[in-house]
């Protein structure tokens, strides 16, 4: 009688393991296949009659191999549990994923639960896989990744100029400091701001001032390189830091940019608008600081501009 009771248990656990919507693989330790259930039949296309008894290794090219067979010896060996995650491996089994339509994964994802099985005598004989389809997780956790750094960029950017902002372009430029003053590289930093803009914009209106201001980064962006940090300190103020530039090549920079500013196109109902900055240069030396020090002679280099005339630049000599 307790016989037959324990056998239907059986039945319903053979159903639970053949229906269960996770992957249940039993292997030898040469990797024998010895259980292969509905999950597995159904996203390899394979069926347990088809696997079973084979080398899992001569059905799956794909297979990680020297990989899986370190982490079933280390499951013999600690006789514990041991799990993968889709971040470490994105899968073991190359399933197609069946998320259709709003899914851009083109293979499932899985976590995998690697457990010991023993025998009588507590020797482990066997190792159960356990693998789950955890598309949905990794899919929304890479979209949240991917919106969370779109976010981070548009925070450290300014709006009007796609320039760095201020508070992220002083970032940048602590980060500078130090790593140039570890390097003994030189590096300049170049602040100007226009000359005179509140009458730009008292002639001509706020929006035209933007569209100066938009045009003014412009030729800052195309006279700068790809390693140098460019920023919107202020309304009508910038700033450039130029790695691995001395003092004398930032003043050439300096200049192009000046010229560059002078003869840009603004036009104001076809009219011709002459714009023109200031510029202040400093360059690191090892008597300044820090950072916040190194920006305040750029500035003192830009008021000394401002003070002979403008449109010129201004070095303040430490
Ligand atoms: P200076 O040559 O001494 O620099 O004179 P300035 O007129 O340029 O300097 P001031 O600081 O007196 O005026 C700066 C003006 O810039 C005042 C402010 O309204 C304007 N401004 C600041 N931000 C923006 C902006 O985003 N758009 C526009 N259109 N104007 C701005
Ligand atoms: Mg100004
Ligand atoms: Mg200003």
């Amino acid at each position: 009688m307790s016989n037959s009771i324990e056998l239907k248990d059986i039945h319903w656990l053979v159903d639970m393991v053949q229906n269960i919507d996770v992957g249940l693989v039993v292997l030898e330790l040469d990797l024998k296949v010895k259980v292969w259930n509905g999950f597995m039949e159904n996203h390899s296309g394979l069926i347990a009659a088809h696997v079973v008894d084979k080398d899992l290794t001569d059905l799956f090219e794909e297979l990680p191999i020297t990989w899986l067979k370190q982490k079933i010896n280390s499951v013999c060996l600690l006789k514990n549990k041991a799990f993968t995650t889709w971040e470490q491996r994105p899968f073991v089994f190359k399933f197609k994923s069946y998320r259709q339509i709003t899914s851009s994964a083109e293979f499932m994802y899985q976590n995998v639960t690697f457990l010991p099985l023993t025998d009588i005598a507590g020797k482990v004989t066997q190792v159960c896989m356990i693998i789950y389809d955890v598309t949905d997780v990794a899919l929304n956790k890479q979209a949240f990744q991917e919106v969370n750094g779109k976010l981070e960029k548009l925070s450290q950017m300014d709006r009007l100029t796609n320039l760095y902002n201020h508070e992220h372009w002083r970032g940048c430029c602590a980060k500078e400091f130090k790593r140039q003053t570890r390097t003994k590289q030189p590096a300049s930093l170049i602040m100007f701001d226009i000359d005179h803009f509140k009458k730009v914009n008292d002639n001509y209106g706020h929006p035209f001032g933007d569209e100066v201001i938009i045009g003014v980064a412009d030729c800052l962006r195309h006279n700068m390189r790809e390693t140098d940090l460019a920023g919107r300190y202020g309304g009508e103020e910038f700033t450039l830091l130029l790695v691995d530039t001395n003092l004398e090549n930032a003043k050439l920079v300096a200049e192009r940019l000046r010229i560059a500013i002078e003869e840009h196109p603004f036009v104001y109902q076809n009219k011709r608008v002459k714009v023109t900055v200031s510029l202040g240069i400093a360059e690191i030396t090892s008597n300044i600081p820090d950072y916040k020090a190194w920006i305040k002679m750029a500035d003192l280099g830009l008021y000394i501009a401002k003070d002979t005339g403008r449109n010129k630049i201004g070095i303040s000599e430490h």
